[in-house]
């Protein structure tokens, strides 16, 4: 075991505050990372605050990470000392159900074991990333080009191919219109990769704050839905609309905004059940979906991705002092777009 240090929640009405933690030895199939940059997730808050359930205490959160390998298992054939890396928000998982063998280890039949909260093999409750180091096991250890920036890689590992996947699965490309709904820490990311893809890409925020952002990152519309008439001039237009919020969101309202086949795909999660009129899925034959995250394989294939086309994150680099201001502003959706934590302030 080592002691190293964290930034971790000690309750769930606390403020996070500096402490040590545990990491496990490194076995034979095993990585030790050295964090360099961790980015913070909206679930990192959700999850602290016991919003997604009862967790224990105290709890390391952090599933976007980046670092070099700086020591691996006897075993390890994929990564060696001083290979750029990165972790996202699951660390193994089954491996043997018929998911976990398509490389789709994030719908595992017994459940993926999350990078932080969950039950380790060895029965200790994992810990995420914002701290010093990290052991993991190789197969659940993704490279990093280094053509993508250091500070901005890490929102790649969630927010990155949490978008990337439904968009690569539903066939994102030239001679697709996709509407993206919410311009955050997903929502930015979605327009990027989808416009990278090919597609037309337009986005659905509250207002049109953020018209000029949404075109830098190659959208080539931008509505309010906060404007009725928006949804009447959209009305049957695009083939894949990616929901980025996890406010209540009218189904119906965006339902009616796909052509024939579109569909609505989410993988932003209000925390209420959401009512749908089934004839809205009845025209056009739509469908409503959604998803989550992406395998190792699909992972790496966005990192290269990104890498190839010059895409990353917008972010704003923080100290680990600054994790609570940070929370705070992530809540009034005041950053642009994900915080990152720099590591060596741990
Ligand atoms: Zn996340
Ligand atoms: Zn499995």
């Amino acid at each position: 075991m080592r002691t190293v240090n964290a930034v971790a929640a000690p309750s769930a009405t606390e403020p996070l505050i500096r402490t040590t933690i545990e990491r496990r030895d490194v076995g034979p199939k095993d990585v030790l990372i050295e964090i360099a940059y961790a980015g913070i997730c909206h679930s990192d808050i959700h999850t602290v605050r016991g919003e997604w359930g009862e967790i224990q205490y105290p709890q390391v959160v952090g599933h976007e990470i980046v670092g070099v390998v700086t020591e691996v298992g006897d075993e390890v054939s994929s990564h060696a000392v001083g290979d750029r890396v990165g972790v996202g928000c699951m660390v193994n998982s089954c491996r043997e159900c018929e998911n976990c063998k398509a490389g789709l280890e994030q719908y595992c039949y017994e459940g993926n074991i999350g990078t932080y909260t969950a039950v380790d093999r060895d029965g200790s409750i994992t810990q995420g990333g914002y701290s010093t180091h990290i052991v993991v096991d190789e197969d659940f250890v993704l490279r990093v080009p280094e053509s993508i920036p250091y500070e901005a890689a890490a929102p790649l590992l969630c927010a990155g191919i949490t978008t990337y996947s439904p968009l690569a699965h539903w066939k994102a490309g030239p001679g697709k219109k996709v509407a993206v709904v919410g311009l955050g820490g997903l929502g930015h990311m979605a327009v990027k990769i989808a416009a990278a893809m090919g597609a037309e890409v337009t986005v659905l925020s509250q207002t049109t704050a953020k018209h000029a952002d949404s075109e830098r990152f190659g959208a080539v519309a931008h509505y309010a839905t906060k404007e009725s008439e928006t949804f009447d001039t959209l009305a049957n237009t695009f083939d894949l609309i990616i929901n980025t919020v996890s406010a209540k969101l009218d189904l119906g309202a965006y339902l009616g905004l796909l052509r024939l086949d579109g569909v609505l795909v989410s993988v932003g999660a209000p925390p209420e059940p959401l009512p749908v009129q089934v004839f809205s899925l009845f025209n056009n034959r739509r469908s409503f979906a959604g998803s989550s995250i992406g395998g190792i394989a699909e992972t790496q294939e966005m990192l290269d991705f990104c890498a190839e086309r010059g895409i990353a994150p917008e972010v704003e680099l923080i100290d680990a002092d600054q994790v609570n201001e940070a929370y705070e502003r992530v809540m009034s959706s005041d950053v642009r777009y994900r915080f990152v934590i720099d590591a060596s302030t741990i």
